[in-house]
């Protein structure tokens, strides 16, 4: 069954496709965990889809102000998790990152986390195979770097799961090209928690979110997609978005989309130019100094 549902989830484009056991999310509080969704799970499955490089590219040259979104759509995602259902007639529960106005404003029901229970993309990733968190937070996986969409299911379907990924990617203070390039010093190196996902362990630099919130290279709230719990939490106000909360990632707080800052993208450069990822392209993806602005230019 696993080779069926992966074969249809490629066959839609999702190239990226892994199954974690619960087991390795035991520990996680139940607010960020899946078995609070879906008591009975087997299997956690995580999918998606390379973000394109081109999205990448104005924001690369300092023109078109897109961002990459790191959400496979939604309507992907309802279509495997109906797959599932219907082939294998087990249930399977589509895992949507929620605005949190969509959660009931009601207490909590008795004994039970508080609306809502949120994933970890990059926690999941890990824990199903995908690859690994670099030192900046952002999955990484051998064929695409730091360019990955993803989504979950969880089912009650019983999965055979893939081993966690062993090789490394991101060489950590080896490298540090991402907090060199910084120009706000927001990536503190020296300052790194440990976090251990299946076995796995997961070094984070300390990040001052705070900054990077006002990053003019290249980092912004993501307004077009649904918000996960790295993301800021809005609100409209008239047609302005206007932050009203902020989220409860596992180890972070106030995480603004970065995917396409000057970090991610000198990140991605690196990645490429030393040849790890199995992705190629004919044209290297940075072929100057980056631009760059300082936090009080903005
Ligand atoms: S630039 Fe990328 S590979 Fe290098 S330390 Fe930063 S996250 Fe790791
Ligand atoms: S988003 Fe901006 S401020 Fe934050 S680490 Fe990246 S370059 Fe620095």
């Amino acid at each position: 069954m696993k080779e069926r549902i992966k074969a249809y989830a490629r066959s839609r484009g999702l190239s990226l496709f892994g199954v974690a056991p619960p087991e390795r999310f035991a520990g996680l509080p139940e607010n960020v965990n899946p078995a609070a969704i879906l008591p009975e799970v087997r299997s956690i499955i995580v999918f998606g889809a390379p973000i394109m490089r081109g999205d990448y590219r104005g924001v690369e040259e300092g023109t078109l102000w897109s961002f990459a979104s790191k959400y496979v759509g939604q309507r992907l995602v309802l279509e495997l998790a109906r797959f599932i259902e219907q082939e294998a007639g087990y249930e399977a529960v589509p895992y949507l990152a929620h605005f949190p106005r969509h959660a009931p404003r009601s207490r909590p029901v008795a004994g039970r986390p508080a609306h809502n229970v949120m994933l970890s993309l990059e926690y999941a990733a890990v824990a199903a195979g995908l690859g690994e968190i670099s030192i900046l937070g952002q999955l990484l996986t051998p064929e695409y770097g730091n360019r990955n969409a993803l989504a979950i299911i969880l089912t009650e379907l019983e999965l055979a799961p893939d081993p966690v990924f062993t090789g490394r990617l991101c060489d950590g203070l080896e490298c540090g090209k991402c907090a060199a390039i910084c120009p706000a010093g927001a990536i503190n190196l020296a300052k790194t928690v440990s976090i251990d996902i299946g076995g796995r362990q997961t070094e984070l630099a300390e990040i001052n979110y705070n900054l990077c919130r006002l990053c003019p290279n290249g980092a912004a709230p993501d307004f077009i997609n649904k918000v996960g719990q790295e993301e800021l939490m809005y609100e409209f106000s008239g047609n302005q978005p206007q932050i009203v909360e902020t989220s409860t990632a596992l180890t972070r707080k106030n995480v603004p989309n970065i995917a396409t800052a000057v970090c991610s993208r000198t990140c991605l450069d690196h990645l490429e130019r030393t040849g790890r990822l199995g992705l190629k392209y004919a044209n290297s993806f940075r072929d100057e100094a980056p631009w760059l602005l300082e936090t009080w230019e903005r």
